[in-house]
């Protein structure tokens, strides 16, 4: 006769299925919070299994492969950058990272964003009292001139590599985004910025201009304030030329005098990784910022 296996005691039996049970929590622990997750201790290679947190799709990426703005997502082409904005926007004020398309609805809490991708704009849209809006276009805001009904309205505003295309002065800007916010309401914020000196205004007297091309080539034309006229032929776009043209180079030290001088009470750097989102920043510069109002 076979010899059956060893009667247990149900206290045992018990203890083997918290132990059980422990074990797989603190599996779920570490993926939730972005472990073994130290980018520094994976392997160039390694192919890391992450979910979109726009749209829930499993995806897989090395390191190298997951940069600032590669189209990542195989579903909904998100970058690392886009997936950053809707981690932290649910991290900061919802107080955990969360999947969008699992979130329950909070229609309780307002946000607004400055001409967000669609990625992630539309899941925003989807879970919170959430609106993007454009500078050219409906719904209409200009970050440096916004309208009395904005200000004191929001939980969290999103402006993602949109600062430094801002005609100078950016200062009210800054002071804009700030006055937006209800208390407690947190910018979520991007831009490319360098880690020293001071920002690079690649325009300072802009006041009347205008953009031509001319067989490729683009020329700006300014009337400073003072009735000086200038040319510029040096320019720079972002996302293909005509498009964004790029007013200046921020320096990390400048965009802390910019949040302090709009009244933000603090500024959190938030180049933390998230690999369960496939999300991390190799480089210190041009990382996400959070400033709080
Ligand atoms: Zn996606």
């Amino acid at each position: 006769m076979p010899e059956s296996p060893p009667k247990r005691s149900p206290l045992a039996n018990a203890r083997i299925l918290a132990r059980r049970q422990a074990l797989r929590l603190r599996a779920w622990h570490r993926w939730r919070d972005g472990g073994p997750g130290d980018p520094a201790r994976i392997r160039p290679g390694t192919r890391i299994p992450f979910r979109c947190n726009l749209c829930g799709t499993a995806n897989a990426g090395t390191l190298a492969e997951l940069s600032r703005e590669a189209l990542t997502c195989a579903h909904c082409g998100s970058n690392v950058r886009f997936r950053a904005m809707a981690y932290l926007v649910t991290k900061e004020v919802l107080g955990a990272p969360l999947l969008l398309p699992g979130l329950p609805l909070r229609k309780d809490i307002a946000g607004v964003g400055l001409s967000d991708a669609m990625t992630y704009a539309a899941p925003l849209a989807e879970k919170f009292d959430y609106e993007n809006t454009f500078y050219h276009t409906d719904p209409h805001l200009d970050i440096a001139d916004i309208d009395a009904s904005r200000v004191g309205r929001y939980d969290f505003l999103v402006a993602s590599d949109v600062f430094e295309h801002v005609a100078p002065p950016v200062a009210p800007a800054f002071a804009n985004a700030r006055r937006m916010l209800k208390p407690g309401g947190k910018l979520v914020f991007t831009v490319p910025f360098t880690l020293d000196g001071e920002t690079k205004e690649h325009f300072p007297e802009l006041f009347d201009w205008s953009l031509t091309e001319d067989g490729g080539t683009w020329t700006l034309t300014n009337r400073t304030r003072e009735g000086k006229r200038e040319t510029f032929t040096d320019l720079v776009f972002h996302g293909g030329p005509g498009s964004t043209l790029e007013m200046r180079v921020f320096s990390l030290e400048s965009l802390m005098r910019e949040f302090a001088a709009a009244g933000f009470a603090r500024v959190r750097i938030a180049s933390e990784p998230y690999l369960p989102f496939g999300i991390h920043w190799p480089e210190p510069w041009s990382v996400p910022l959070v400033a709080y109002a």
